[in-house]
């Protein structure tokens, strides 16, 4: 086992960004051909302001798990690459190229020039920095005890705290929620749940007839009760015999930054067909009450990144509209050009990926009661 001494350089860095005054993070990617689902959300996750300060601050060093694989390389590309984001002296566009070659590393699909999708590489970029840095380094067994005699709510509660017993580390801490599902038999009424981790949600596009499909309409059908039926049937638990049910969906636990995927694209597949509905997302103050399992919560979001897909299954483009956590102003990133861009121009049809931050003044059960 080898310790590194990272110091001295930590200090400097926070030196560095906090005395800097210029506008900073306002730099560019340059395109290592097709890139840009790439490009598109490094800066989603550069204008994370707390992703960003771990990352600045040289946090990460401490967390990094010496069981990994890969000897975290990924991590330290990806902070590196925030480093030179946010700490460059000029705005001259960035290569990503050593960050992509961990990241490819890491996930063998994304070797090679081709268009892949942001969301999907959203999720291996989150899995593959959540190995480096999870803080457990010994996963426990998972011991299968009965909750039937719990409630719901200590249910969820019981089964974050086993999740993370496994998995624990500050991408964690902000993207990872709670999603519970409900499962009611139609012949006797027994109902059963079921308590799952998210990194971030993919939300089936509503479609009317009239009027403007607002993001909500889109969670309403998401969390609409759906009919499990024919080979779709589960086994009753009480019938002990496989039974139509209805399930349900509804937040458990509510993250820090709560990832929206838009289901733009048939089979979730980026060569399928594309919807381009233009969804009415609000900048402010997105307020989840109503998805929420508990009738106590008061989540409210703050829109503060998107990514966004322009064109058509055969050719596309991504690009990403950014609010900077240091000047509250927004910026469209496509690739390597950066530009301020008005706060109304944020919404479009070819938005993507919504990234949403909790307001301060929200907080969960879970995130006050943290073992
Ligand atoms: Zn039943």
């Amino acid at each position: 086992m080898h310790l590194l001494n990272f110091s001295s350089p930590n200090k400097c860095l926070l030196f560095f960004f906090e005395q800097n005054k210029s506008p900073q993070g306002l730099v560019g990617l340059k395109n290592l051909g097709n890139t840009c689902f790439m490009n598109s959300i490094l800066q989603c996750l550069s204008n994370t302001s707390e992703l960003r300060d771990y990352c600045l601050r040289n946090i990460h060093h401490s967390d990094l798990n010496n069981n990994c694989k890969t000897n975290a390389a990924l991590m330290e590309e990806f902070a590196k690459l925030t480093q030179n984001l946010w700490t460059s002296e000029n705005n001259d566009a960035i290569s990503p190229s050593d960050f992509r070659s961990q990241i490819q590393r890491y996930a063998p699909k994304f070797v090679g020039c081709n268009q892949q999708d942001a969301q999907e590489f959203l999720r291996f970029l989150l899995d593959g920095l959540h190995n480096e840095v999870n803080r457990v380094t010994i996963r426990p067994k998972v011991s299968v005890e009965d909750f039937d005699h719990l409630s719901d709510d200590e249910k969820g509660r019981w089964m974050w705290n086993m999740y993370l017993q496994r998995e624990d580390s500050k991408v964690v801490d902000l993207f990872v929620g709670q999603l519970k599902s409900s499962l009611t038999c139609t012949v006797c009424g027994f109902r059963s749940t079921v308590f799952d981790p998210f990194w971030d949600l993919s939300i089936p596009i509503a479609q009317k007839n009239s009027g403007e499909v607002s993001l909500k309409d889109c969670l309403r059908l998401f969390t609409k009760e759906d009919v499990l039926d024919g080979e779709e049937r589960p086994t009753c638990n009480r019938c002990k015999a496989r039974r139509k049910c209805t399930k349900r969906f509804s937040i458990q636990k509510f993250p820090q930054i709560l990832v929206l995927h838009l289901k733009r694209f048939s089979d979730s597949n980026i060569r399928g067909s594309k919807l381009s509905t233009y969804i009415n997302f609000p900048l402010k103050d997105l307020d989840l009450r109503e998805f929420s399992s508990e009738s106590g919560e008061r989540p409210v979001y703050n829109l503060y990144a998107v990514s966004n897909h322009s064109g058509n299954t055969l050719g596309g483009h991504y690009t990403a509209y950014c609010k900077n956590p240091t000047l509250g102003e927004w910026y469209s990133y496509n690739d390597s050009r950066v530009s301020p861009m008005s706060s109304s121009q944020v919404r479009s049809s070819n938005a993507y990926v919504l990234f949403y931050e909790l307001a301060p003044s929200s907080h969960s059960k879970y995130q006050m009661c943290r073992l």
